[in-house]
């Protein structure tokens, strides 16, 4: 992952980090271990002790937690609890950096944004690609968006969550490229489910699959994000490996299949018809990218 910052040395700096769920206290827990004086807040303070033991601060409230550092990092559940949280405290955010790693959607970041900085204060949108155990790994890392000068000032103590990826001065992009990563996820687990419960229907052992499952998958998408760019941004589509037209009415058999089976098709009839759709639009001869143009329309 070169493009991703690596993780540079930075100076003690003073964190504050609203929202001690299983990601929040992820977080909380890296800055304290790259040396941070950390102040927490969470909304039930039985969350805060094992934080505080490992040398966290506890704030009285959010408008102390904030008051208490430069840069405070929101970690809720939904955009609607930042909001609430945030907007009794609108009159001393001003001078304040505030770097919310909720997630939520594009729209989302940019409201709550132009809305911290009409209160003087500068907005740092998130998006974490990892799971709690991931953070401050070389596994897990965080997109950024918004107040560039904020990003850069506090980078270096950022990068103390794991890897930092600068995504554009629009709020929105944070979540647009997290949003985007997830949709890969979640396909990708569409796929993995389904193919399991044909298996299991067939009273295969999910542990005797599962390796020929994780060989494919990976065989498979091996190079393929690299290919579907270079056909997007040429617009050539065209395939010498293996045809949309070939592989059309292979989802008949794979339908037929799962009804055999017992399994539902409900996850795989919309991408049977997509394929359909490419052929009857005249993309026979083209690869899986042209599918990328087929969604978009
Ligand atoms: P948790 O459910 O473990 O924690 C949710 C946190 O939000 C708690 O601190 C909770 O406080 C707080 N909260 C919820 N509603 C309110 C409210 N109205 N006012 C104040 N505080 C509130 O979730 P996670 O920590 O796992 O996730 C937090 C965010 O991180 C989510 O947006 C999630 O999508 C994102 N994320 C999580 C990942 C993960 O793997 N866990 C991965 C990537 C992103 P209280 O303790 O009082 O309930």
């Amino acid at each position: 992952m070169s493009e991703f910052t690596a993780t540079p040395a930075s100076a003690p700096a003073r964190v504050s980090v609203i929202g001690l769920g299983l990601m929040g206290s992820a977080l909380a827990a890296a800055l304290l271990n790259a040396g941070h004086q950390v102040t927490v807040w969470n909304r039930s303070p039985a969350k805060v002790g094992i934080l505080a033991a490992q040398g966290a601060v506890p704030a009285d409230s959010p408008a102390a937690a904030i008051a208490a550092s430069d840069l405070t990092i929101l970690c809720l559940t939904t955009y609607d609890n930042v909001s609430e949280l945030l907007e009794p405290l609108a009159d001393s955010l001003a001078g304040r950096v505030l770097a919310n790693l909720t997630n939520g959607t594009p729209d989302q970041a940019r409201t709550l944004a132009a809305w911290v900085e009409a209160q003087g204060a500068a907005y740092l949108d998130g998006g974490i690609m990892a799971v709690p155990q991931m953070i401050a790994t070389p596994a897990g890392y965080v997109l950024y968006s918004g107040d560039e000068q904020a990003y850069e000032t506090h980078r270096a103590t950022l990068a103390a969550l794991g890897g930092t990826r600068w995504t554009g001065t629009d709020p929105g992009f944070a979540a647009l490229y997290d949003m985007s990563l997830l949709t890969g996820m979640y396909g990708m687990i569409t796929g993995i489910s389904q193919a399991f419960a044909v298996m299991r229907s067939a009273n295969v052992p999910a542990a005797e699959f599962g390796p020929l499952l994780e060989n494919w998958v990976i065989a498979m998408t091996q190079g393929l994000t690299a290919d579907y760019a270079r056909a997007l941004d040429s617009g050539d589509h065209l395939t010498d490996v293996a045809s949309l037209g070939m592989q059309a009415p292979a989802f008949d058999n794979l339908l037929d299949l799962y009804r055999a089976q017992g399994v539902s098709t409900d996850l795989f009839e919309p991408l049977a018809a997509l394929f359909k759709r490419s052929v009857e639009e005249g993309h026979a001869a083209d690869g899986l990218s042209r599918l990328a143009e087929l969604v978009r329309k």
